[in-house]
């Protein structure tokens, strides 16, 4: 009797036919590096994972390129699909994968209809899952905004932005552009707003470094001629910086695709340092900016260059600047104004004048350094010193090095002195208030307007 034993064959496991889908936006080497890594480990961790097979590997790369726009691979990887060829895709991210949030939820339902299912690594959202689209409409909607933000997609970002006609829609002044790359340094213009950048900071005044320009025939960023908001506006703008500020203007939305300045942050602003190349060095563009901020002609008056580094030695509230323009001391008018303890709630028994001040900064920076300042700057009192120390005859400062000196104000004759100085002003300020002289001044300090 022959006995037959039926040997069962090892049920032959149906593999998954998995696809890898990368995008990068810009040919940049390193990011072509992270790719080249990324798509190493996909690799990977499909040849490692058990019942899965290699399918495809698809990228979408490059800035210049068509294939960034048409996606070429990923038009193809979705054919493949069609074809029966792939079970399942693993992505980077949500914000690699579509371009906006309608794309991704498209095309993730489109290829649920082939039976192809996907994985987005960073967020962990598998579509099998299903809470998955609603993870998907919100991830992203997310990644529209966010794709933005990320640095690596900023050249892209501003791209398409150009090529929709938004916001860089003529190079900068100092820039050009070319088909494939922005913010090119153009050296002439270039070297221009390098010139403005160092005199500014160097303590000269706006409208001098502006007819000094005109006097030259220098270009002009636009239009004939230089003007006062085209100046102000050089240096305030971060792009001379490298950096780039989005959505400073948002679309208000999309019926009427009108164009709004982004003043109270209804949209959110994202800062990316280093974007592209820049013409002035941060440590310049920052000081300039402070000097901006302390020029300020809008709060009526300057106090460049100490800013609030000024403590009152009686009570230690920051100390006020007034420019003392039509107060007159002994029949003395007062240069540069002075600083008083006149700020909120200031005690009003100390007040300054600036001229002491600086004769006394500048002796103890030459003391220490050996070299004479014609003034006081805040581009050297800032890398400098750390904080100053205010008494009624001296004035104490703290070197960044650690070091300190001492130095003595010059009150000749006891004149001046800022307790002496303080009673006398606030005499000045009784007499406007009481109405027995008539306040045709602004801006002075420790006379509320509204009183
Ligand atoms: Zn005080």
């Amino acid at each position: 009797m022959r006995t037959v034993t039926r040997i069962e064959r090892p049920e032959v496991e149906s593999r998954k036919r998995v696809a890898a889908y990368c995008r990068v936006s810009t040919d940049h080497e390193a990011q072509m590096d992270s790719l080249e890594n990324q798509m190493a480990a996909f690799n990977m961790r499909i040849a490692m994972h058990p019942g899965w097979e290699l399918a495809n590997l698809y990228v979408d790369e490059g800035l210049s390129g068509t294939s960034m726009r048409q996606r070429v691979q990923f038009r193809q990887m979705i054919e493949d699909c069609k074809a029966g060829l792939i079970d399942y895709i693993i992505t980077k991210s949500v914000s690699r994968f579509a371009r906006n949030t309608v794309d991704t939820l498209t095309t993730v339902r489109e290829l649920k209809k082939y039976g192809v299912e996907l994985y987005f690594e960073k967020e962990k959202i598998d579509t099998a899952d299903s809470l998955s689209e609603m993870m998907l409409t919100i991830m992203a909607s997310f990644a529209q905004e966010e794709s933005r933000s990320i640095s690596e997609n900023v050249k892209w970002g501003i791209r398409k932005r150009f090529e929709a006609g938004e916001e860089v829609k003529v190079p900068l002044y100092g820039f050009y552009h070319t088909d494939d790359q922005l913010f090119l340094i153009q050296k002439d213009e270039a070297a221009v707003v390098r010139e403005v950048f160092e005199r500014f900071v160097h303590g000269e005044m706006p409208q001098s470094i502006l007819n000094d320009m005109i006097a030259r025939g220098v270009k002009p960023p636009a239009g004939n001629c230089w003007k006062r908001l085209q100046l102000d506006r050089m240096i305030k703008n971060e792009k001379y910086a490298g950096d780039v500020i989005l959505q400073k203007t948002y679309v208000e939305n999309h019926l009427t695709h009108r164009q709004i300045r982004n003043r109270d942050e209804k949209v959110t602003k994202y800062h990316v340092r280093d974007a592209h190349a820049a013409i002035v060095d941060r440590h310049m563009f920052d000081q300039a900016q402070k000097i901006m901020a302390m020029r300020n002609v809008a709060i009526g008056n300057s106090t460049y260059p100490y800013g609030d580094i000024l403590h009152c030695p009686h009570c230690g509230k920051v100390l006020t600047h007034g420019s003392l323009n039509n107060f007159y001391y002994d029949g003395e008018k007062i240069q540069n104004g002075g600083w008083g303890c006149y700020g909120a709630e200031g005690c009003g028994s100390y007040l300054l004048i600036q001229n002491r001040l600086d004769e006394a900064v500048i002796a103890a920076f030459e003391e220490k350094y050996g070299e004479r300042k014609e003034r006081v700057d805040y581009y050297w009192l800032d890398d400098t010193v750390e904080s100053i120390e205010l008494d009624e005859r001296t004035v104490t400062i703290r070197w960044k090095d650690g070091d300190a000196s001492t130095v003595e104000m010059d009150f000749s004759e006891g004149r001046y002195t800022p307790s002496a100085y303080a009673d006398f002003y606030n005499e000045f300020l009784d007499r406007i208030r009481s109405g027995e002289k008539k306040n045709k001044y602004k801006n002075l300090m420790g006379l509320n307007m509204e009183d």
